[in-house]
C-alpha cells in the first residue's frame, strides 16, 4: 500500500510534506514528534474523562451540525472501569477470576421419536471471592418453546429462526436434578433455569450438578440445531443441547439474558461425552473420538492414520461405503461414540447414516485426544451427504478447512484442539468448538467464504471467550477481519475479495460498501446490546462495520506491523477467557501506542464518519515552480489519516498523508509544497481506503477554486 510521506508542523496552520521519510517511520518517531509538539494540554495529563452522554453531537454526522474538535478528541471514558480484576492496560488484572465448569455427558438419540436424551455431571468450581446460594443454568432448547421469550420477540430475532412463530417443541423437559447427591426442584424461568443451593458454595468450592434431560430436536426451522432430510437418511445437527453452566463474572455477577436468538456466553472447562446412535450412524463431534476401535471398522481406522500423514484429502467413508450396509463396524443395534474435549467453552456434534467424511493432515504439532493417550496427528476433516459431492463443491471443503487452520493459527495464535470438522448439512452457517455447521449445497466461493468464516470463529469467541449475546461485535467483527484476510491468502486470491453479505456486500470495496450505514441515521452503533440490533442491521453493522473497523485501524491508523503485535497480545492474554469491549479499547491503546479515543468514540460509539473537502488550491506568486498552496477542509466526524495526492502534468504522482492530530485545533489545514512540476490535480483518499463520506469535494483542478 501507498503510505505517502508523512508531515511536520511549521506551525498551527501549515504542514509541509518531508520528502524521503521512510514508511516505517510513519507510525513511529515521526507520529511521536508530532503528538509532542501539537497535542493540547488537557490530552497530556490525566484529566476526569469526559461524560459520553454530554458529548455534541452525540448521533450520526449525517443528522446535522458535525461536534467540536474538542468532542472528538475528548478522553474517552470506558464502560468497564480498571480495578484489581481487569488493568487500565487492557491485561487481565492481578486478581482476575473466571469459574469453571467440567462436563461428562451421556446422550441417546432415538430416530424414530426425534428426541435426544441424556444426563450428565457437571463439576463447577467457584473461584470467585463470593459464595454463591444458587446457580444458574442455560436451557437453550426453551427458545422453541410456544410461549419462549423468543417466540414473541421472534420478527427482530436471528434470521435463521423464521418458523419460530409457528413450529415449536416442548422445549427440553428436565427429569432429575441433584446437587452433591441430594435431589433439588429447579425454578425454571423461560431458557433459565435456577438451582438453589442447600450449603452455599464457598470461595475456591466445588460442587457436583447432575441433570437428566431430554428434548424434541426441531426441524430444520430450529436453525442452529435441527435434523433434517437426504437421500441416504437423517442429519442431525445437534447443538445447545446440553443444560449448561452460565457464565459468573467480576462484571455482574450471573449472566443470565434469556436465549432471544443472539448467541452464547459460557465458561472453559474439560468436556467427556457420549452419543448412542443406531448401529449405521457416524457421528462428527467437537474434539476427538476416544474409542475408534468401538465403532470404526478397521479400514476406516487405516484410512485415517493415512490422513493424518497426507495433504490432500484421504475418503475415510465414500459414497461406496454409505449404501453398503457391510461397511459399518456393527450390523444391528446402536454404537456409543466417546470424545473427549479439552479447555473449552463448548461441544455439538452431528449424526447421520448419509455421512460421506473425508480427512487431511493439519500442519500443526500433534495433539493428544484426551488425558493419558499419545499425541496423534491433527485432522481437517468434512462429513456430508452425497449431494454435496463435486469439484465446486464438498470435494474442496477440507482444503478450505486445512487453509483455514492453518493460516489463522499462523497469523493470530496456533489453533488448541484435535480436529477440525466441517458438516454439510441443511446450512445454519453456525460455529462451535471443533466443528462447525454449514451447507452442503454450497458451492465455490460461498462455500469457501462460510467455511472459512465458522473456522474462524474458533479464534473469536471459541479461543477468545466474549460475550456473544451482549456483544456480538467481538465475535462476528473480529472473526470477518480476519477472514477477510484469509480470502486473499488462498490459493493465489482465488476467492479474493471477500465479498458476500458479511463484508463489502456490493462492490468489495469497504470504504465505499459501508457508506450507507454512516449515513443511515436509523443505524444502531456497534456499542448497541446485540438484542437490540435488528436484523436489516446485523450483517452490515454487527458483521461488516466491526470488520472493517479493525482493517481501518490496521492498515489507516496503526500500520500492520503495530497492529498485528497488539492485537495478537489482546487474543494471547485473553484466550479462555472472558475480555469486554473495555479491555480491547485499552490493551489497542497501550500496545498499539496511541490515544485512540477519538477512533472508538467515533466507531463504536457513535455513526461518526470522515469527510474532507478539497477547499482551494492555488500556486504561490501564480508560478508552479514557487510553490503549490491546497487547503483540505474537514468536514466530518472521524478524522481517519487521509491521503492527499498530487498529479502532475506528466502523469506521476505523489502522495501525502495527513494525520489525525491536524484537526486537533483548526477546520482547515493549509498545505505548502515546494516549486516543481506542474499539478495539474489533487485528489483525497484517491484509493478508496477510507470511508469518505462525500467524495463530491475530494478532487480539483489546481488553481480552479
Ligand atoms: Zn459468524
Amino acid at each position: 500500500m501507498g503510505w505517502g510521506c508523512d508531515l511536520t508542523w511549521i506551525d498551527k496552520r501549515k504542514v509541509v510534506c518531508m520528502q524521503g521519510m521512510k514508511a516505517g517511520a510513519l507510525f513511529g518517531t515521526a507520529l511521536a514528534g508530532i503528538l509532542a509538539s501539537s497535542v493540547p494540554a488537557w490530552a497530556q495529563t490525566a484529566g476526569s474523562p469526559t461524560d459520553e452522554a454530554r458529548v455534541k453531537g452525540a448521533g450520526t454526522s449525517a443528522g446535522g451540525a458535525a461536534p467540536m474538535a474538542a468532542d472528538i478528541f475528548a478522553p474517552l471514558a470506558y464502560p468497564q472501569p480498571e480495578n484489581a480484576y481487569r488493568a487500565g492496560s487492557g491485561l487481565p488484572g492481578p486478581a482476575y477470576w473466571q469459574n469453571r465448569a467440567d462436563y461428562s455427558i451421556a446422550a441417546r438419540i432415538d430416530p424414530a421419536t426425534h428426541v435426544l436424551s441424556g444426563s450428565e455431571t457437571i463439576t463447577y468450581t467457584n473461584n470467585s471471592p463470593d459464595t454463591l446460594d444458587v446457580l444458574w443454568i442455560q436451557l437453550d432448547q426453551n427458545i422453541y418453546r410456544p410461549d419462549s421469550r423468543a417466540a414473541s420477540a421472534a420478527h427482530e430475532s436471528h434470521g435463521s429462526h423464521p418458523g419460530m412463530t409457528s413450529v415449536h417443541t416442548d422445549g427440553v423437559v428436565i427429569e432429575h436434578a441433584a446437587v452433591d447427591g441430594a435431589a433439588v426442584t429447579p425454578l425454571v424461568s423461560d431458557t433459565r433455569m435456577q438451582l438453589r443451593l442447600a450449603r452455599p458454595l464457598p470461595p475456591k468450592g466445588r460442587v457436583a450438578v447432575r441433570i437428566s434431560w431430554h428434548y424434541t430436536v426441531p426441524g430444520t426451522w430450529g436453525g442452529r440445531t435441527a435434523v433434517s432430510d437426504t437421500k441416504n437418511g437423517p442429519i442431525y445437527e445437534i447443538a445447545q443441547w446440553y443444560p449448561r453452566m452460565e457464565v459468573y463474572d467480576d462484571r455482574r455477577g450471573w449472566n443470565t439474558l434469556p436465549y432471544l436468538g443472539q448467541e452464547f456466553f459460557l465458561d472453559y472447562g474439560d468436556f467427556d461425552y457420549s452419543v448412542e446412535v443406531p448401529w449405521n450412524y457416524t457421528v462428527a463431534g467437537s474434539g476427538a473420538l476416544t474409542n475408534p476401535n468401538d465403532v470404526l471398522t478397521a479400514a476406516e481406522r487405516a484410512r485415517l492414520a493415512q490422513a493424518g500423514r497426507s495433504e490432500t484429502r484421504v475418503m475415510i467413508r465414500t459414497p461406496a461405503d454409505v449404501t453398503d450396509p457391510h461397511s459399518h463396524a456393527a450390523s444391528s443395534g446402536t454404537k456409543t461414540w466417546h470424545f473427549h474435549m479439552a479447555n473449552t467453552r463448548d461441544v455439538s456434534f452431528a449424526a447421520s447414516p448419509a455421512f460421506v467424511w473425508d480427512a487431511a493432515h493439519i500442519d500443526l504439532p500433534d495433539e493428544s485426544p484426551g488425558p493419558g493417550r499419545p499425541k496423534q496427528p491433527r485432522l481437517a476433516m468434512s462429513v456430508y451427504p452425497v449431494e454435496g459431492i463435486g469439484a465446486h463443491g464438498w470435494d474442496r471443503s477440507t482444503t478450505y478447512v486445512k487453509h483455514a487452520i492453518e493460516y489463522f493459527s499462523s497469523m493470530w495464535f496456533v489453533y488448541p484442539w484435535p480436529n477440525a470438522i466441517n458438516l454439510g448439512g441443511y446450512g445454519a452457517g453456525m460455529e462451535y468448538p471443533g466443528i462447525v455447521f454449514d451447507g452442503w449445497s454450497d458451492r465455490d466461493p460461498e462455500l469457501f467464504w462460510i467455511t472459512t468464516h465458522e473456522l474462524g470463529h474458533g479464534w473469536f469467541p471459541m479461543i477468545v471467550g466474549t460475550d456473544e449475546r451482549r456483544r456480538a461485535w467481538m465475535d462476528e467483527g473480529f472473526n470477518t477481519f480476519i477472514d477477510a484476510y484469509a480470502s486473499d491468502h488462498f490459493n493465489h486470491g482465488e476467492f479474493a475479495p471477500k465479498q458476500d453479505s458479511e463484508f463489502a456486500p456490493k462492490t468489495g470495496v469497504p470504504a465505499d460498501d459501508i457508506v450507507p450505514i454512516l449515513t443511515d441515521a436509523n443505524a444502531p452503533t456497534l456499542m448497541t446490546p446485540a438484542d437490540l440490533v435488528s436484523e436489516r442491521y446485523r450483517h452490515s453493522v454487527t458483521y461488516f462495520k466491526s470488520a472493517y473497523g479493525l482493517k481501518l485501524l490496521r492498515e489507516q491508523i496503526l500500520g500492520p506491523d503495530r497492529f498485528d503485535a497488539a492485537f495478537r497480545r489482546y487474543i494471547a492474554v485473553w484466550a479462555f477467557k472472558h475480555p469486554g469491549p473495555s479491555d480491547f479499547f485499552r490493551i489497542m491503546e497501550s500496545e498499539g501506542g496511541e490515544d485512540l479515543s477519538w477512533f472508538w468514540r467515533g466507531w463504536y460509539f457513535r455513526n461518526w464518519s470522515p469527510n474532507y473537502a478539497i477547499a482551494g488550491t492555488s500556486y504561490v506568486d501564480g508560478d508552479p515552480s514557487h510553490g503549490l498552496v491546497v487547503h483540505v477542509e474537514n468536514r466530518g466526524s472521524l478524522p481517519l489519516p487521509v491521503v492527499l495526492r498530487r498529479e502532475f502534468s506528466d502523469g506521476t504522482h505523489a502522495d501525502t498523508r495527513i494525520p489525525t492530530e491536524t484537526w486537533m485545533r483548526q477546520k482547515t489545514a493549509t498545505l505548502t509544497f515546494p516549486g516543481g512540476p506542474k499539478v495539474t490535480r489533487v485528489r483525497l483518499d484517491p484509493d478508496h481506503v477510507i470511508p469518505d463520506v462525500d467524495r463530491a469535494d475530494n478532487d480539483a483542478e489546481v488553481g480552479v477554486h
